[in-house]
């Protein structure tokens, strides 16, 4: 039902038979040496390697490469409308799919914000000629995001709204929230929460601890995300409602979550990349590349969101690619723009700090960046015959450095660039198309 939601393009279905790749799908309990045939953008067969090929079907050798389900993306920040300068569909598209990426889900704190039906078909509309992958776009909780006036949630989930959100900013009220998990009741769609209280996040730039103290810069407790979290989470209980709490990024707020999940709260949650991998020691390099909302927090913060991946706490993970110009992060730390690009970094970077170190297992990092569409109502990708093709190639052993060949991004502000990875996306297949390959990677057809 909700996979009508998702808009983009289209384009030529894909004929292909990918060979000799590692085929790894936890789900389907797949890893090992095979052929992956595509036929019609639908996955006709996994079978032993080594087969003849159908005619007409290109053929795209993939021995020492592992070909996993494509990647979903419950969360970034696409710009449109009104900020194309930093990102459009197009472009932003393109970074999901270099990413390797089959789908992801546009927030809707654009210029104007996405909370009328009329800017919700234009950018649909525009996502139809434009969007070489599929996209989900969120609507907005409240008029205009000012957090006191619900928008028509009913509309908007008829022109097609995939959930609500007025991410970028909190739901102070909770008597307005409270409204709108009544109101879901009757339009559907989860309701999608940037947690943080604003009276406690003050003017903070960055996490509250040691280090803003010898910086002498404003912080934004941890408690600020975890309070919001407990309220909002026995709002839902009390309302039978649903929410997806978005970017957790501290200790407290996993615990919060953990407790809540346990008390039979109808409750989803995401942690971003950076968040899994950096911390606010990065800060001390008053470098506005690391500066995002919620902040980069402790060791002990990211050991916590890793132990809430591996026990199930963290239902998935999500960039919140939230592209800026240079000129509004190439400024003072205080003044510079939040938000980190993501989209193309997030598999390499988990991969080569957490999986080849032994952290997390392959499996989950899999399952965790395949599942993300599920709070939203789009099912992970799998990899058995008879689905449609969502599938990303990827050189396991490649080693590259982020930004030293671009962006497909319109925006550069990538809180890894200038890092070694391991692990890089040779080819995207999203809802049956082609929709990425690296330039030097080589194909033939039968
Ligand atoms: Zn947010
Ligand atoms: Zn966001």
């Amino acid at each position: 039902m909700t996979q009508k939601m998702l808009v983009s393009r289209g384009g030529e279905e894909a004929d292909l038979v990918i060979r000799g790749a590692r085929v790894f799908d936890p789900r389907e309990g797949l890893d090992d040496a095979r052929d992956l045939v595509v036929r019609g953008g639908e996955i006709a067969e996994v079978r032993d390697p080594g087969a003849e090929a159908p005619e007409g079907a290109e053929v795209v050798e993939a021995e020492g490469l592992l070909a996993l389900p494509a990647f979903v993306d419950p969360h970034v920040h696409l710009r449109v409308p009104g900020q194309e300068y930093k990102e459009d569909l197009e472009t932003g598209t393109r970074a999901a799919a270099a990413g390797g990426y089959c789908a992801v889900i546009a927030m809707a704190n654009t210029t104007p914000p996405i909370d009328s039906a009329s800017v919700l078909g234009s950018v649909r509309d525009q996502a139809e000629r434009v969007a070489s992958i599929p996209v989900g776009f969120v609507a907005n909780v409240t008029r205009g995001m000012a957090g006191e006036e619900l928008t028509e949630m009913a509309e908007l989930r008829d022109e097609g709204a995939i959930a609500f959100s007025d991410d970028g900013l909190p739901i102070r009220s909770a008597r307005v929230l409270r409204r709108a998990l009544q109101y879901q009741q009757l339009a559907g769609g989860v309701i999608a929460l940037h947690e943080e209280d604003p009276d406690l996040s003050g003017g903070g730039v960055m996490h509250e601890g040691e280090v803003s103290a010898v910086l002498g810069m404003e912080g934004v407790p941890a408690v600020s995300e975890s309070t919001m979290i407990a309220r909002d989470c026995a709002l839902a209980l009390y309302e039978d409602a649903r929410i997806h709490v978005q970017h957790l990024s501290a200790r407290a707020s996993v615990e919060a979550i953990r407790s809540a999940k346990a008390a039979g709260v109808q409750v989803t949650c995401e942690a971003s990349p950076h968040h899994l991998v950096l911390t606010d020691e990065e800060v001390r390099s008053l470098d506005a590349r690391f500066k995002m909302n919620p902040p980069l927090r402790t060791e002990d913060d990211r050991q916590a969101l890793i132990e809430g991946l591996r026990d199930g706490t963290i239902d998935c993970v999500a960039t919140d690619h939230a592209p800026h110009a240079s000129e509004e992060k190439e400024v003072p730390f205080e003044q510079a723009a939040m938000g980190v690009t993501g989209l193309e970094t997030a598999f390499a970077v988990l991969h080569t700090e957490l999986v080849v170190p032994g952290v997390l297992d392959l499996g989950t990092l899999v399952e965790k960046m395949t599942c993300g569409g599920e709070p939203f109502g789009i099912e992970a990708p799998r990899l058995g015959a008879g689905e449609r093709a969502n599938v990303v190639l990827i050189d396991p052993a490649a080693e590259w450095m982020v930004g030293e060949d671009g962006y497909e991004s319109r925006s550069h502000n990538s809180c890894f660039a200038g890092r070694e990875v391991t692990g890089r996306v040779q080819m995207t297949v999203a809802d049956g198309r082609v929709a990425f390959r690296q330039r030097s990677f080589a194909m033939g057809v039968a």
